[in-house]
């Protein structure tokens, strides 16, 4: 496999799949500019060594063909302003104007695309289309670990055009490179803590991670499904009547495997859905019927964090609790720190997942833990075991 640190980029124009997929406002500014931030290195990487870069990206979801708010020209002065340098823009992402730009593109000059997605095609991982794409330039480079598990023209398909030049850029390398870590090369004990809404959604993750892990911890609203399935009363707490089966078998799973299953024994529980509701503090498997769990109590607080302390690899997906609501954060709070404790003790430490990447940042932790993942979605379908469209298109 080539390698973004490695490859002679002189005079070769690099069509990288970017993600650009920004949040913008009425006023078409962009409101949260992280996945841009994180492209830079890359594209200075190649124009710093003597190519020139054509940016390709998708923003939002246009329904049919190009509308003006889903124009990736609105992020053209902060990319130039972050680049330090002229950004051109092509108004079709294939055609004549495509074609023209890309064709007098110098070294060191960067060019942008029009959104890939005012083509049906580019979801459809059309043939045609990822060819003319591909006749822009002469590398594929994916950046784009956000949409690595869909098969479209630009993030897959037209890498076959590229036997010999492609590869990942640095946000891609980084992903795939942490997520192997864990899944393939893990220091033991390694512990994986997951949380988050519901079980569904969830249960290949778990299977998964059934044989690689020594630890499992379950927080979060799942954890009632697997209380209740071993006759636990749980009130009106969350629980996934058509999982309970599925919870037991896993907890059967675990045991046959060796792997130490940690489930909440205490819980903090509130007489409604709100962060003013009242609340107390309930062992987990009796609770009142008209009361409903939102958070891990103090007693699994103090038990997940020794094992998570004692772990080498940690693997951390949904928080342990309502954590938007500052009275049910606590227990979110007391593993986020557990974690950054742990790894500045020595562990590998990767979250993932939206709601514990907000975590980590409401806790201003992110620069204490070894990686955060970007790419949710994909990021979840790699742990379940899953190949991605993306990766395996530049691997093979
Ligand atoms: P997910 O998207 O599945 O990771 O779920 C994240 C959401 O789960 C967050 O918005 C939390 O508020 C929610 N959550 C966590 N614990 C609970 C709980 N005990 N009851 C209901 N929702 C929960």
């Amino acid at each position: 496999m080539k390698s973004i640190d490695t490859f002679d980029f002189q005079n070769r124009k690099v069509l990288v799949r970017v993600d650009f997929n920004v949040p913008l406002n009425d006023k078409f500014e962009i409101t949260d500019t992280t996945r841009i931030d994180a492209a830079i290195p890359t594209i200075k990487k190649i124009v710093n060594g003597g190519g020139a870069a054509i940016l390709m990206s998708h923003l939002g979801r246009p329904k049919e063909g190009p509308e003006e708010k889903f124009s990736l020209k609105h992020v053209i002065p902060y990319l130039s302003k972050e680049l330090g340098q002229e950004v051109k823009f092509a108004d079709d992402c294939i055609g004549e104007s495509a074609s023209t730009l890309a064709g007098g593109l110098k070294p060191g000059e960067v060019l942008l695309l029009e959104n890939l997605r005012f083509y049906k095609e580019e979801t459809k991982g059309d043939e045609a289309f990822s060819k003319k794409l591909a006749d822009l330039g002469d590398v594929y480079m994916n950046d784009a670990f956000g949409t690595a598990h869909r098969a479209h023209s630009s993030t897959a398909v037209m890498a076959e055009f590229f036997p010999e030049d492609k590869m990942f850029g640095y946000i891609m390398e980084n992903e795939v490179k942490s997520i192997d870590k864990v899944l393939h090369e893990s220091q033991r004990p390694f512990t994986a803590i997951l949380g988050g809404a519901k079980v569904s959604g969830k249960i290949e993750i778990i299977n998964n991670l059934l044989d690689k892990v020594d630890n499992l911890i379950v927080g979060g609203g799942m954890m009632f499904t697997f209380i209740h399935a071993q006759g636990g009363h749980v009130g009106k707490s969350l629980i996934e009547d058509e999982l309970l089966e599925l919870a037991l078998h896993t907890i059967e799973g675990a045991a046959e495997r060796g792997v130490n299953l940690y489930l909440p024994t205490d819980t903090i529980i509130a007489d409604k859905f709100e962060n003013d509701a009242n609340s107390e503090v309930s062992s987990v498997d009796d609770i009142p019927d008209d009361w409903m769990g939102l958070d891990i109590g103090p007693e699994s607080v103090k038990k997940f964090t020794e094992v998570i302390k004692n772990s080498k690899t940690i693997l951390w997906n949904g928080p342990m609790g309502v954590f938007e609501m500052d009275n049910f954060a606590a227990g979110t709070k007391a593993i986020a720190l557990a974690v950054a404790d742990a790894t500045s003790a020595g562990a590998f430490s990767l979250i993932g997942g939206g709601d514990s990447v907000a975590a980590i940042n409401k806790y201003d932790l992110k620069d204490k833990v070894s990686y955060v993942s970007t790419g949710g979605g994909a990021m979840l379908e790699y742990i379940e075991g899953k190949e991605l469209p993306g990766v395996k298109a530049i691997k093979e």
